[in-house]
């Protein structure tokens, strides 16, 4: 009890961070603690509430927990199955107490039921981790709770077979204590999974603000110096080829001036847009500042990325002129672009080799723009 009413308050501490999922893991915990609470009632309370209640309510519980973890993952919550099956557990309980009492064909029950939901839990978070993402969290809810499912499935095993029987819930047998301590524990475990899982859900939307820029979609200048850093590394000891960009947009102040400054935001994302489809996966492009960008191309020699470039360039135009205007204040028509292109030497450091296509972006700009340079 005092676990779950602690898994609440830790829990609350997630709400304000709007996590998906995290109030259905609460409201799971609110769960237990009542049904842990009717459990401890027997015999001092009707079997109404210390056995049918008590069960259904830790069995809707887990499925909280189950609804909670595929809601985080993106997934439709809401599972008839699951509540189907709790309804079928409290049948079977009202049978086995009320018509034909046997204790242990009870248990077998709520523990074919709990291991079924525990390895859903388990196996939910298995697939729904993100690529990219350490595993660590992911993996602790899954082996978490497929321990969870092998405690409940044995404890059905056990009781099955007949090894062990139980005349009441707090039989103090070495098998019982040991079922119990486990319903202790799983739970628990699962709450400090689901904290990871919430915590790595902060992490990654820090990492995502930090690296990558809202309004274009370009990573962050820090970011990009940092990925073109380890490519420029990589380029220096495999011997490989590796060009860069700098690209300025032309009278970008003009158009402030003219459209405001949300119609230069505008242009900013739709530019943003069009180098994201534009480059393949293994370039970089980044926002170096304002409406200055960069794009880094491993492996591609300069002319290829001057081609490159220009056929963006040129694309851009034709954009242009098929969807003339779905924003009538926007001045599409008129929006170019310059860049400088050059390609690393041996011995250039990243601002030796920026500094040479900025170079070039600036002869672009002095020789009348919307073109591409070459460094000389
Ligand atoms: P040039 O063709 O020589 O590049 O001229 P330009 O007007 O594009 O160059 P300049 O560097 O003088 O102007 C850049 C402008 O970009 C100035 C700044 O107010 C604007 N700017 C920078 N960041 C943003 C932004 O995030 N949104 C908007 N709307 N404007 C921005
Ligand atoms: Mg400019
Ligand atoms: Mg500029």
């Amino acid at each position: 009890m005092l676990s779950s009413i602690m898994s609440v308050a830790i829990l609350g501490s997630l709400l304000p961070a709007r996590i998906p999922g995290v109030r259905r893991w609460m409201g799971a915990n609110a769960l237990a603690v009542v049904g842990l609470v009717l459990f401890s009632l027997q015999r001092a309370a009707p079997a109404l509430l210390s056995i049918l209640a008590a069960n259904g309510i830790f069995a809707i519980s887990i499925v909280l927990v189950l609804e909670g973890c595929r809601q985080f993952f993106g997934r439709r919550p809401s599972l008839r199955a699951a509540y189907a099956g709790c309804a079928a557990v409290l049948a079977g309980i009202a049978y086995w107490t009320w018509v034909k009492t046997d204790i242990n064909a009870r248990i077998v029950l709520v523990s074919a039921f709990h291991a079924w939901i525990y390895v859903a839990i388990g196996w939910t978070a298995w697939r729904g981790h993100p690529p990219g993402r350490p595993a660590y969290s992911y993996r602790f809810v899954t082996i978490a709770s497929w321990l969870g499912a092998l405690g409940h499935a044995s404890r059905g095993v056990v009781y099955a077979s007949g090894w062990e029987a139980q005349a009441a819930l707090l039989q103090a047998t070495p098998l019982n204590t040991a079922f119990l301590a486990l319903g202790i524990l799983a739970p628990s475990a699962l709450t400090i999974g689901m904290v990871m899982l919430a915590h790595d859900r902060l992490a990654e939307r820090l990492e995502r603000f930090a690296n990558f820029d809202e309004l274009t979609g370009a990573l962050t200048r820090r970011a990009f110096v940092a990925r073109a850093e380890a490519l420029l590394d990589s380029a220096r000891r495999h011997e490989t080829r590796l060009s860069i960009a700098i690209i300025d947009i032309d009278h970008f102040k003009t158009i402030n001036d003219r459209y405001g400054h949300a119609a230069g935001d505008r242009v900013l994302a739709r530019f943003g847009r069009l180098m994201t489809v534009s480059v393949r996966e293994s370039d970089l492009f980044g926002r170096l500042g304002g409406e200055e960008f960069a794009l880094l191309f491993p492996g591609i020699a300069r002319d290829d990325a001057l081609a490159r470039v220009d056929a963006i360039r040129v694309k851009s135009r034709f954009d242009r002129r098929s969807h003339p205007t779905d924003d009538p204040d926007l001045p599409d028509r008129s929006v170019t672009f310059s860049a400088g292109v050059d390609e690393y030497r041996s011995g250039d450091t990243l601002a030796d080799l920026m500094g040479r296509a900025d170079a070039a972006l600036y002869s672009a700009k002095t020789s009348g723009r919307d073109r591409v340079v070459i460094a000389a």
